[in-house]
Parts: structure tokens; sequence; C-alpha cells
């Protein structure tokens, strides 16, 4: 399950977080589920479609009927 929460402001946990998958700043973040490391929405949204793991951590991601 994915949390969108892109309505936070940008920047407020430590300045702007990296996206680890594009590496670029993270836009519309995505918090995973259970591990809440974050990316953006989209790049997790395509990565899930390849493995059901975290990137980082290969925790096993419960994903939404998307
Ligand atoms: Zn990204
Ligand atoms: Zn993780």
């Amino acid at each position: 399950m994915w949390c969108g929460d892109d309505q936070s402001p940008e920047g407020k946990i430590g300045g702007y977080s990296r996206c680890p998958i594009c590496l670029e700043r993270i836009r519309n973040v995505a918090f995973l589920n259970p591990c809440f490391h974050r990316f953006c929405f989209v790049c997790i949204l395509e990565w899930s479609e390849r493995k059901a793991e975290c990137p980082l951590c290969n925790t096993f991601l419960c994903l939404p009927g998307i």
C-alpha cells in the first residue's frame, strides 16, 4: 500500500530526498509499507511491476491492486 503525500512541503525532513531509483529529487513521494523508504510514486510504481521488493532493503511489498 502506498501513501502518496504530495501535499507535504518538500524538504521538511533534512532537506530534499533523492529517489534511489531515478536519483532525482523525489516527486510525489510514496512511502513503502512496511519499511517506509521513500521514492517517487511513478518510480516505485514501475519498479513494482518488475519486483515486489523494496529497492533498498528488499522487504517484500504488499502491493495494492493497482
Ligand atoms: Zn524517482
Ligand atoms: Zn525499504
